[in-house]
């Protein structure tokens, strides 16, 4: 039996901002339905995640253990031709920590222009 399967997934969007869902790691498919953007696949003893990447417009593929999931930090995706943060996956409340931070950032950048 696995214990503390759900885990928070925030992925950038269009807008430079991120949304952030919940999903079941036994409900990988509902996530794809969340984010077309992004497929999410459970393989042995892991997931395999492709994005499809709204800053370069390539695909981008990672693949983490259900050890590295729910060990409790934040993992980071990011784009590896720009280098920039794509999506991040672990516990909800650190997640919404990360991004409220980076949208807030860009919310008054945008204040700004
Ligand atoms: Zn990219």
């Amino acid at each position: 039996m696995l214990l503390g399967m759900d885990i928070s997934i925030a992925l950038k969007n269009f807008n430079g901002s991120y949304d952030v869902k919940k999903f079941s790691l036994f409900e990988t498919s509902k996530i794809s339905e969340r984010f077309p953007s992004l497929k999410l696949k459970t393989v042995n003893k892991g997931i395999n995640i492709e994005v499809k990447c709204p800053v370069c417009d390539n695909f981008h593929y990672y693949r983490y253990s259900f050890n590295e999931l729910i060990k409790g930090e934040v993992i980071v995706g990011g784009c590896e031709i720009l280098g920039i943060p794509l999506f991040y996956i672990g516990n909800y409340d650190k997640v919404k920590q990360r991004v409220d931070r980076c949208n807030n950032v860009n919310r008054s950048l945008y204040a700004m222009m």
